[in-house]
């Protein structure tokens, strides 16, 4: 299929923007100019819309293997082409665990025949993620992961961290740290705090996480190697990351839509929804991440999509399962609170959402050029729509942000010059 996409706003922050038509053919960016002519493709007129690189999530839970019940490939890939999502990396934490080649392989075997978007294994950095014994990184990587965590969990053994970097540092891997001291982090299910003691709720402390950023931080300055924090929440931790890219530490981090779209106060009311790991902060949390957003302390806004079965959630908040399913809310999220909040120019937001993690992961995407995959995502930026888990591909709906007034609305999703999603229906 050939098509003609015109008049849309091009935002390409790493090739060429502006008002342009593109041509796609055969998977892939055929031609970009002010002006096309094709009489024998399929012309879409996409006046008054933002033609973007295809955003790329390089945080995601898709559960399968084995979490069937809270989310597939199948459904996963369909939440994420909803949500703007060219391509999405997968974390580990399936059951079983992909540390093995013969789960990377299922994973990308099932992508291929069920998924709607590209998926990227992570493969775990320990055997099992049980912190004990190094996964063999090397064979896990030929087979096709792009990047190693134990996300879900830290790696609490500081020692088998540092031989997890050394190793990874063989081939340039990346390691992804889930950042959290489990002794400090204790039982707690929100952020300590006022907000804790007023709803009788345990708190996590923030050190929990900022004790172990500085870990990861030291190593990676020691080794000389590089390091990737996962969803940065608190103020400290911003501060810790901007000082040490400044010493020149080879480091990279993320955050998510709920770090700077939501405060601690959405957990008044108990919704278990609201439940995530790290917990929602505090307002001055908030500010310093839309702050490490702005001067690029923070690369990448991933979303840490975690989708859970409602019976998983439909209890008491101590006993409910952590994670937002939030794929197809990230895109509003980040424009209404990034964007339109001042932070973010929306060519920066396509920076975070699509060039950065790109880069971070080493895969394709995050720019449009001749040649390149069309791997497109087209947004609404003016129009408003109120979130509707209802309306959720995902099988998890578990989304706090139920209800919200959001500015900015995905409209087409294509992906190797297929139209994967349009006009709020996934085509395919
Ligand atoms: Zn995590």
């Amino acid at each position: 299929m050939k098509y003609l996409l015109k008049n849309a706003d091009v935002v390409n922050p790493a090739g060429e923007s502006g008002r342009l038509d593109i041509l796609v053919d055969e998977g892939r960016v055929a031609h970009m100019a002010a002006q096309i002519a094709c009489a024998d493709a399929q012309e879409i007129d996409l006046e008054g819309t933002n033609l973007m690189p295809g955003l790329i999530d390089m945080h995601s839970h898709l559960r399968e293997p084995g979490y069937e019940y809270k989310e597939t490939i199948a459904t996963g890939t369909r939440a994420a082409a909803a949500g703007g999502f060219t391509a999405v990396a997968a974390m580990p934490n399936t059951y079983p665990v992909c540390d093995s080649e013969a789960v990377v392989a299922q994973i990308l075997e099932k992508a291929r025949a069920e998924g709607v978007v590209k998926v990227y294994p992570i493969a775990a950095i320990t055997k099992g993620q049980k912190g004990e014994e190094l996964a063999e990184m090397g064979l896990l990587r030929a087979a096709g992961a792009v990047a190693f965590s134990d996300d879900g969990q830290p790696v609490e053994d500081p020692r088998m961290m540092r031989l997890g970097l050394q190793y990874a540092k063989n081939f340039d891997a990346l390691l992804i740290s889930h950042c959290e001291d489990k002794r400090l982090v204790g039982n707690g299910v929100m952020n300590e705090g006022i907000m804790s003691a007023k709803l009788g709720l345990a708190g996590i402390s923030r050190a929990g996480e900022e004790a172990m950023v500085s870990r990861e931080l030291i190593l990676a300055e020691t080794l000389h190697t590089r390091v990737h924090i996962a969803h940065v929440s608190t103020r400290l931790s911003v501060e810790l990351i901007r000082q040490a890219k400044k010493r020149g530490v080879r480091v990279s981090a993320e955050t998510c839509p709920h770090y700077f779209a939501a405060t601690e106060e959405l957990v008044e009311g108990y919704d278990a929804n609201t439940r995530v790991n790290p917990p929602l902060r505090t307002e001055d949390d908030r500010q310093a991440i839309l702050e490490g957003l702005h001067d690029g302390t923070l690369d990448v806004i991933a979303t840490d999509h975690a989708p859970h079965h409602r019976d998983e959630k439909l209890v008491e908040y101590s006993l409910a399962a952590s994670g937002i399913a939030g794929f197809e809310t990230a895109f509003g999220l980040s424009y209404t609170h990034c964007v339109l909040g001042g932070a973010l120019g929306l060519e920066e937001l396509v920076q975070r959402m699509s060039v950065a993690p790109a880069r971070v992961l080493g895969v394709e995407g995050g720019v449009l050029a001749a040649g390149k995959p069309a791997d497109i995502t087209v947004a609404d930026c003016r129009q408003e729509y109120t979130v509707d888990v209802a309306s959720f591909y995902s099988k998890g709906r578990n989304n706090p942000f139920d209800g919200w007034r959001l500015t900015g609305k995905i409209r087409m999703t294509m992906v190797d010059g297929k139209i994967v999603y349009r006009d709020g229906a996934v085509v395919i």
